[in-house]
């Protein structure tokens, strides 16, 4: 049986990717420290499935993390673990370096300890996979594309961070050989997104009658990728990606932030109009813009999908539609999210 030992799979982007790979039959050790972004509501479904088991713990927990690889014995690590939310980084930056840098080499080392001492033949097939973002290319003006050899120019201590995480990730390939994969995927939405991001709090407000904030004038333009997308192109690298090699992912689905906020807005008029019958564009409410918020980021994919075959199968309008369907049919998620409730669950949460 397949084992992957997947950090942050409490998370949004992990949660799926989880979900996922659990039905496909393949056993998952879910490393999650449960910061507030962490939630095992996400993961009900496996709940007590035996290809499942949920640890909660930190990836810099390098003693534990060499435990889990020994007992488990994992064909391949796949970080998702991190700080991912920009504002927060603007905030308060020591926890994304903690997290993302510093838990990031503590992990890098106990995988080079497994994997050195890995028999032949199963050492040759073992990989470790780091999840990253194209936000540590920095920003594009009106046109060109972020490619695998476009220079780093982080411009949040988000981005840092991760650009930081993703330089480790490489070094460890090239000093001491591990066999690593870095994926930089632009922005995902989808189902169990926390509501801090767009996407998901867009919905949330929209439904709660409250103003939808649009940062400055609403037209930074990101690249939008369906979550499913993202974790069949995360499969599709592990499995067929060149060994020490990145891999840019994204949809080709450019889109205005204002954009975005009015096709979620019409497809909540059509399926759940207000009482009022006014359309809920009318709370659109323009806020001061983010410091240093990056204008542009868009996806050069095409190493990925002509070197390993992988192509989204969603365009923006099917999966900002699921997307929608999804959150008005799981409101109990969105709810204990809103209310605290999904963060209570926590102590002795660790199986
Ligand atoms: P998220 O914030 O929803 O989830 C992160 C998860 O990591 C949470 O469950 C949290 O509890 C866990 N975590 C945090 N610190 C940890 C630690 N020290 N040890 C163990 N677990 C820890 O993030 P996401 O949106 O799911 O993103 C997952 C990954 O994908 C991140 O590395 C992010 O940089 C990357 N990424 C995200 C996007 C996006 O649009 N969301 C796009 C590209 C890349």
């Amino acid at each position: 049986m397949t084992t992957w030992l997947v950090t942050g799979g409490a998370g949004f982007i992990g949660g799926n990717f989880v979900l996922d790979a659990v039905a496909r039959g393949i056993k998952i050790i879910n490393l999650d420290v449960l910061t507030y972004a962490g939630n095992r509501d996400t993961l009900a479904a496996i709940a007590g499935d035996p290809g499942h088991v949920f640890v909660q713990g930190d990836i810099g927990d390098r003693a534990l993390v060499a435990q889990l690889l020994d007992a488990h014995r994992p064909d391949a690590v796949l970080n998702f673990a991190a700080e991912s939310h920009v504002d927060r980084s603007i905030d308060g930056p020591a926890a994304f370096v903690q997290t993302n840098v510093v838990g990031t080499l503590a992990l890098l080392e106990a995988v080079r300890d497994y994997w050195k001492a890995l028999p032949s033949g199963v050492k040759e097939s073992f990989r470790f996979l780091h999840v990253s973002t194209d936000e540590v290319y920095g920003a594009l003006g009106a046109t060109g594309k972020f490619s695998e050899t476009t220079a780093y120019a982080p411009n949040s201590p988000y981005s840092a961070s991760k650009a930081a995480s993703d330089h480790l990730v490489r070094a460890f390939h090239h000093t001491y050989g591990l066999p690593t994969l870095t994926t930089n995927c632009s922005n995902n939405y989808g189902p169990y997104h926390f509501p801090e991001k767009l996407i998901p709090l867009v919905i949330a407000k929209a439904l709660a009658g409250e103003p939808l904030p649009v940062y400055g004038d609403g037209k930074q333009v990101r690249d939008w990728l369906f979550v499913s997308d993202h974790c069949a192109a995360i499969r599709t690298v592990l499995a067929k990606g060149r060994v020490g090699e990145t891999y840019n992912v994204g949809g080709d689905a450019e889109m205005q932030n204002i954009d975005v906020v009015h096709a979620i807005c019409a497809l909540l008029d059509q399926r759940r109009p207000r009482a009022d019958g006014v359309s809920r564009a009318t709370q659109i409410t323009y806020v001061a813009d983010r410091p240093g918020h990056d204008r542009r980021y868009a996806i050069d994919a095409s190493k990925l999908r002509n070197e390993l075959g992988w192509a989204p199968q969603y365009t923006f309008a099917q999966g900002i539609a699921e997307t929608v369907d999804w959150y008005l049919d799981n409101q109990a998620w969105v709810q204990r999210v809103l209310d605290g409730s999904y963060r209570l669950e926590r102590i002795g949460a660790s199986v």
